[in-house]
């Protein structure tokens, strides 16, 4: 969506600061033990009970061959996105690394984030595609400035994964959001700079790059949502949902604990 209103846009950064808390909550429940329905269960107890609506539940995106079945997407080790975790719930063990991916629409507005988080401790590679992605993911949204191109975000991306050892997945990447769970435009996780749609003040964006430990590669399940990669390597999600502004980029979707990071006049 394009914001247009001071409505929309205290609407948008409502919604993105109570998704930012929530999805901070479910992180800490992350423990060996834990299952992945339990942290779908409070994800939708979460939002109801600040009386917003789960985005994914019932969404069928563009495609799909159903609507998908719960409130939050949990994606444990080689499960790149869009794992179902009240299926087939799998028990979290010490060692996993699991990517939460939630919606949340308040308002009518729609924000989107992600995250992955260790269960208990992981060894040193899992640490450094976790923190590689999550790097990517400020590299992109550094890029989001008024003017540049989805492109340009795509480029940022890409060269944020070079001499890391892992891969970005270029298969998947991010979407316009807000007046719907999935807009235009989509942005790769790979790209040109300078190349593609002219960001606009006002437009909603969800940047989430992906990447995994091995190969770019990756299939999809025969729950029609599940995507793995297809060497079995691990994989790693970080999203947030920004808004193109004049003065840089603001992240809507900030959690509590994330150190808090500045735009870019504002350095
Ligand atoms: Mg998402
Ligand atoms: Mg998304």
């Amino acid at each position: 969506m394009i914001v247009r209103t001071p409505e929309q846009r205290a609407a948008l950064v409502e919604g993105g600061r109570r998704l930012g808390v929530i999805l901070e909550e479910l992180a800490k429940m992350v423990a060996p033990g834990v299952s992945t329905e339990t942290l779908d269960e409070m994800a939708e107890r979460l939002i109801r009970e600040g009386g917003d609506e789960p985005s994914f539940l019932g969404y069928t995106p563009e495609g799909f061959p159903r609507a998908y079945p719960a409130s939050l997407c949990v994606s444990v080790n080689d499960e790149v996105v869009h794992g179902i975790p009240n299926e087939r719930p799998r028990t979290l063990k010490a060692g996993d690394i699991v990517s939460l991916d939630l919606g949340l629409t308040h308002e009518g507005i729609v924000v989107d984030s992600a995250l992955t988080v260790p269960v208990g401790k992981v060894d040193k590679t899992a640490y450094a595609l976790m923190d590689a992605t999550r790097e990517a993911l400020e590299a992109a949204i550094a890029a989001a400035q008024l003017g540049a191109r989805v492109g340009d975000i795509s480029h940022a991306t890409e060269r944020a994964f070079v001499g890391t050892g892992f891969s970005v997945v270029k298969a998947l990447g991010g979407h316009g959001v807000g007046g719907g769970v999935h807009e235009e435009p989509y942005i790769s996780n790979a790209g040109k700079p300078g190349t593609g749609p002219v960001l606009e003040a006002g437009m909603v964006l969800a940047l989430e790059p992906i990447a995994s430990e091995g190969k770019a590669a990756v299939v999809l399940g025969n729950d029609g949502y599940t995507y793995r990669t297809k060497d079995g390597s691990r994989a790693a999600h970080f999203e947030h949902t920004i808004l193109v502004e004049e003065g840089g980029p603001l992240v809507v979707t900030r959690r509590p604990s994330e150190p808090q990071l500045f735009r870019k006049n504002e350095l």
